[in-house]
């Protein structure tokens, strides 16, 4: 696919800041780009650089606000282009000239939600080999937690409630990250950082098994093997008992 990328005829205002020439430049970016580790993405590459700024999702995709050397600029630009996340599909880019600020360091800045725009939302992605490790690993925090996500896998399309895509702007506003999880998001070498659903069996959505007969089944962060619903499954795959994964008679094969 081919990126339109629009430039407009003030994209170069340098200027001298801190003794030095500079250019600051406001990069809109449309197409599949929230959820999908962009914001991540264009941190790290400002930062490898050593440009400063901000970057943002808006309803309408990211906006990027970057400033430094001007050939520095050019190079991260191709980098945008060139080198974008693997779930990410960049369909226009708009370039804007603004008048540098002098500022210094790179940072995601917060979004709000606004219920408008227009933007690609990411579909769910199934849980990638590096949660799965997690999952079955007996060391790590999120063993059998049965929501382990990270900024390259876990649920996205289904926990969306407004744009742009934030943690704010999905269900996972109601479940504040504990002080692990808001440190992995905030940790620019974490594979977590900035991955909106991040939980983990401390402050993330937990797990209930109710078998149907009206009593409360067990609690807890992650299902177990000897717990009751583990159990409850073996019951019902004894002969004689029909489980609830019966195929419906149209799916049956021939
Ligand atoms: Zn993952
Ligand atoms: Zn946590």
């Amino acid at each position: 696919m081919s990126t339109a990328v629009r430039r407009s005829t003030a994209e170069r205002r340098p200027g001298i800041a801190g003794g030095v020439e500079r250019s600051r430049l406001r990069i809109a970016v449309r197409g599949l780009v929230q959820g999908v580790g962009f914001r991540p993405f264009v941190h790290a590459a400002a930062t490898a650089l050593g440009l400063a700024g901000t970057v943002v999702n808006d309803s309408n995709g990211v906006l990027i606000e970057v400033e430094g050397d001007p050939a520095v600029l050019d190079e991260f630009q191709r980098i945008l282009l060139a080198d974008p996340p693997p779930l990410a599909i960049v369909e226009q880019v708009t370039v804007t000239g603004l008048a540098p600020e002098g500022r210094t360091g790179f940072s995601i800045g917060d979004s709000a939600c606004s219920g408008t725009g227009r933007t690609l939302a990411s579909p769910d992605v199934a849980t990638c080999a590096q949660c799965l490790a997690d999952l079955i690993d007996p060391t790590n925090r999120r063993y059998r937690h049965p929501f382990v996500s990270c900024t390259n896998c876990g649920p996205r399309f289904t926990i969306i409630t407004a744009l742009p895509y934030d943690r704010v702007c999905t269900t996972m506003a109601g479940f504040p990250m504990c002080p692990t999880c808001a440190k992995e998001y905030r940790d620019p070498t974490d594979r977590r950082f900035h991955a909106q659903p991040i939980a983990c069996p401390e402050c993330g959505p937990r797990l209930e098994f109710h078998d149907g007969s009206g009593g409360a089944g067990p609690t807890g962060h992650a299902v177990h093997g000897d717990d009751a619903a583990m159990a409850h499954a073996r019951r019902r795959r004894r002969p004689g008992r029909q489980g609830s994964g019966r195929v419906p008679p149209g799916l049956r094969r021939p």
